[in-house]
């Protein structure tokens, strides 16, 4: 019931025309919530649900629209209606009427609207882009009248970790001029769809409505406000998405369509998270199952992608909100967990309809042929192709973790990037790679180099300037770390300065140590620089060999040469240039962007212990 209100309240925010639902049949609910007209894709299934409306006959009669089937499932309380929409349908209000005999029991008006056709949205995301993550309960609180709602189960509680803190979508628009600022281009935001889940609720994994913001987050229309605010600074809006499971309280969780809409077990059985099976060629059978069937958590549980209807249903759901906010980008959660034959069909469908967007999978794997198997594309022996554009570069996250911290050897320490990065032959698409030194699942990398900032800025430097499109993780630039804390919690503190009572402001300059604004000011400058760097969004790379402790690569294009210096080495290190002639000319200078030393002579170079030098040539 607390699901029906809230459909019917997003119908009455969304579409004032459609009072007349909430007056006379408040007991229907249909998903996708409303839809539009002019998708390369001309079928629309919604599913009704109310109760015992599986015995009802379905009348639909609309200008355009054709009713193609009625299905019902096992359960009475379902039907699932598709619809075929000719390109000439004019956007209206489409009266859906159920009878019973003659006698009409539900009925509801339906909206199709025109599409939103602005060059501004669905531009997808490339590598002249640097995507902030952030997570919502931990941003920023910008309004805290909604930390606690009746009906939402967990209440805040900033004293645990593992709770919920009170961050909001007001939270983050207050500090998009800070985004702005800083120099990120794009948002990627974890999940701000309901989880009114008792514990973890936070984290916003657990979706417990696929149509409606968390409102404790806000509402769908303050999401709307906060992409139509990301769109006027000129960046772009990446929606984190869920397809292998729901959260346990989802409202059809208590009422199920189909016995198959989830994957059930004769007991809990939780998935072996051995994503590495999917492209194995020697997995048994049952590895393979479990990894897939098996759930993800025990208030997780695994959604059937094999389900026709609900299939449809998870495509839908992720076209109406790249409609609906004019999404950029999403991001996929636990990519390989769902079968591989739906995922694959979700992401042709979605860039059929939208060719300039972009989508990048959690593929967690450790190498990067495991890694490249889920790349649009991929020349698989086994002939799959996800359609899924990007991937994350965990192998490269897996080296970046050690490479400026244990020794140098043959195939240890700063050579570690160079090894993976040698190895990008297996992508489709290296350029269309995100990479990271640290997200909201794995320790800060500050943390993981023992608190030394001139290793996160080696980090920082690199991923910001080799190929690919760099992520970084909210408080980077602010030096949050981890603590002492246990949990992934502590992985996702605070920002200070975003929540009533904090210390200090750290989102503004007096509120920041000297060390904090040392290091936004570091990453800022780099930021700023980027974005109008084209050699760095689509130029070549070229890495020499690391010798010495030295890792040295450069980007180029036809006009532009920059030249990137890591110095994995405890000490001041001098040397000489030579043997990068072919790419960097005897007579030729250069300025260090980071200091803006003006580097007249760059036959010898001197280097800071654990440093990065950027050095842009001068022609
Ligand atoms: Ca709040």
């Amino acid at each position: 019931m607390i699901r029906i209100l809230f459909i019917i309240a997003g119908f009455l925010i969304l579409s004032p025309n459609l009072n007349l639902i909430a007056q006379n049949k408040p007991e229907l609910g249909i998903e996708p919530p409303f839809w539009w007209i002019g998708f390369n894709y001309p079928e629309l299934l919604l599913l009704v649900y109310g109760e015992a409306i599986s015995g009802t006959t379905v009348d639909i009669r609309y200008p355009g629209i054709e009713l193609i089937s009625v299905d019902t499932v096992r359960n009475p309380n379902y039907l699932f209606v598709t619809l075929r929409i000719s390109p000439e349908t004019k956007p209206g209000s489409l009266p859906i009427r159920f009878r019973k005999g003659k006698t009409v029991v539900a009925e509801t008006v339906y909206s199709l609207y025109g599409r939103n056709n602005s060059m501004e949205l669905h531009q997808g995301f490339d590598p002249s882009d640097v995507i902030y993550l952030l997570m919502p309960d931990r941003f920023a609180n910008g309004d805290t009248t909604n930390d606690n709602l009746p009906g939402m189960i967990q209440p805040v509680d900033r004293s645990d970790p593992n709770g919920r803190h009170g961050g909001d979508i007001l939270g983050i628009i207050n500090h998009l001029d800070y985004l702005k600022d800083l120099g990120v281009t794009s948002l990627w935001i974890n999940p701000l769809l309901e989880n009114n889940q008792e514990v973890y609720s936070y984290h916003g994994y657990s979706i417990t409505n696929f149509y409606e913001i968390d409102p404790r987050f806000g509402t769908n229309q303050d999401y709307l406000k906060l992409s139509d605010e990301i769109h006027r600074r000129g960046m772009k809006l990446i929606m984190d998405m869920v397809f292998n499971h729901c959260g346990s309280n989802h409202w059809w969780m208590k009422d199920l369509p189909s016995p198959d809409w989830i994957n059930e077990w004769p007991e809990y059985t939780h998935s072996n998270y051995r994503g590495g099976t999917v492209s194995d060629p020697y997995a048994t059978p049952s590895d393979k199952e479990t990894f897939v069937r098996g759930w993800f958590d025990k208030t997780m549980p695994d959604l059937n992608q094999h389900n026709p209807f609900l299939k449809n249903y998870l495509i839908q759901n992720s076209i109406w909100w790249i409609e609906y906010a004019g999404l950029d980008g999403i991001r996929q959660d636990t990519h390989p967990y769902p079968f591989k034959d739906m995922m694959a069909e979700w992401g042709k469908r979605v860039m059929d309809e939208y060719p300039d967007f972009n989508i990048v999978g959690e593929c967690w794997l450790p190498y990067p042929a495991s890694v490249a198997y889920w790349q649009k594309g991929a020349r698989n022996r086994d002939g799959y192709n996800s359609n899924l554009p990007a991937v994350f570069d965990f192998p490269l996250y897996d080296a970046l973790k050690v490479a400026f911290s244990e020794p140098d050897g043959w195939s240890k320490g700063i050579l570690r990037l160079y090894d993976v990065l040698s190895q990008d032959f297996v992508y489709e698409d290296p350029s269309n790679i995100v990479l990271f030194a640290d997200n909201h699942d794995i320790n800060r990398y500050l943390d993981t180099q023992g608190d030394d900032i001139r290793k996160l800025k080696m980090a920082m430097a690199f991923i910001l300037t080799t190929r690919g499109i760099p992520q970084i993780y909210y408080g980077t630039e602010l030096l949050m770390t981890t603590g002492e804390d246990e949990g992934h919690g502590s992985i996702r503190k605070d920002v200070m300065g975003g929540f009533p009572g904090d210390e200090r402001n750290t989102f503004l300059q007096k509120g920041r140590s000297p060390e904090e604004q040392d290091m936004y000011t570091w990453i800022q400058k780099v930021l700023h620089w980027r974005k109008g760097k084209e050699v760095i969004h689509s130029g070549q790379l070229r890495h020499f060999i690391p010798e010495d402790g030295i890792y040295t690569y450069f980007r180029y294009n036809e006009t532009d040469t920059v030249m990137i210096l890591l110095n994995n080495n405890d000490t001041v290190t001098t040397f000489k240039t030579g043997r990068f002639s072919d790419f960097l000319p005897a007579t030729a200078k250069g300025k260090e962007i980071i200091t803006g030393i003006q580097l007249s002579d760059l036959s010898t170079l001197t280097l800071d212990p654990k440093s990065a030098q950027i050095i842009d040539l001068e022609n």
